[in-house]
């Protein structure tokens, strides 16, 4: 099954001179959704993880399913204000400006295996701020799963060699 035919190219979204490439297609065929799911799964189901750690919006929607999938528990990270508890936060820097993730300063206990999981890498300012986040944990993470990885724009070199692993990749 060919995921990458399901992805709709839009150019000048959100701004002039980005080409987008929106996921809803491969999300609204479920013999392609399963399939991304089942490739997560088989990729990481050796690495003893025991959390799954997503940012809103869309990497719930991937990271939940992989979750249920492999049987281990799903932690949501958030925008300022959204989780109810006490967090953990990070603020990092984005091409233009900066941006907050948050996460449950409960979410993973010492030791923890993480995955964690988003639907696209671009430049890899929000992968960059989830490592980051993560750092307030004593977690070890097993595996980064992107879905889309924008190759072009390198976001991978911001990992410092840390494995990630994309279904579908774009040069
Ligand atoms: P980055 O921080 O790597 O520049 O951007 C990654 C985040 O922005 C991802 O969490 C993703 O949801 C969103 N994103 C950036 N570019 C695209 C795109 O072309 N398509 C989709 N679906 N999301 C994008």
């Amino acid at each position: 099954m060919d995921l990458r035919a399901l992805l709709r190219e839009i150019p000048d979204v959100p701004k002039p001179g980005i080409l987008f490439f929106d996921i809803t297609p491969l999300l609204g065929d479920g013999v392609a959704f399963r399939k991304a799911i089942d490739t997560f799964a088989e990729r990481f189901a050796d690495k003893g993880a025991t959390k799954v750690v997503c940012a809103e919006a869309r990497g719930f929607i991937f990271g939940a399913a992989l979750a249920y999938k492999l049987g281990i528990g799903f932690v949501p990270v958030r925008k300022p204000g959204k989780l109810p508890w006490k967090t953990a936060s990070v603020t990092y820097d984005l091409e233009y400006g900066t941006d907050t993730l948050c996460m449950h300063e409960d979410a993973l206990l010492h030791g923890e295996k993480v995955l964690v999981i988003d639907d696209v890498l671009a430049t890899g300012g929000t992968l960059t701020g989830m490592l980051q986040l993560m750092k307030n944990f004593e977690a070890e993470i097993v595996g980064i799963g992107i879905l889309v990885e924008l190759c072009f724009l390198n976001g991978r070199d911001k990992l410092n060699g840390l494995p990630l692993d994309s279904i579908i990749q774009i040069s």
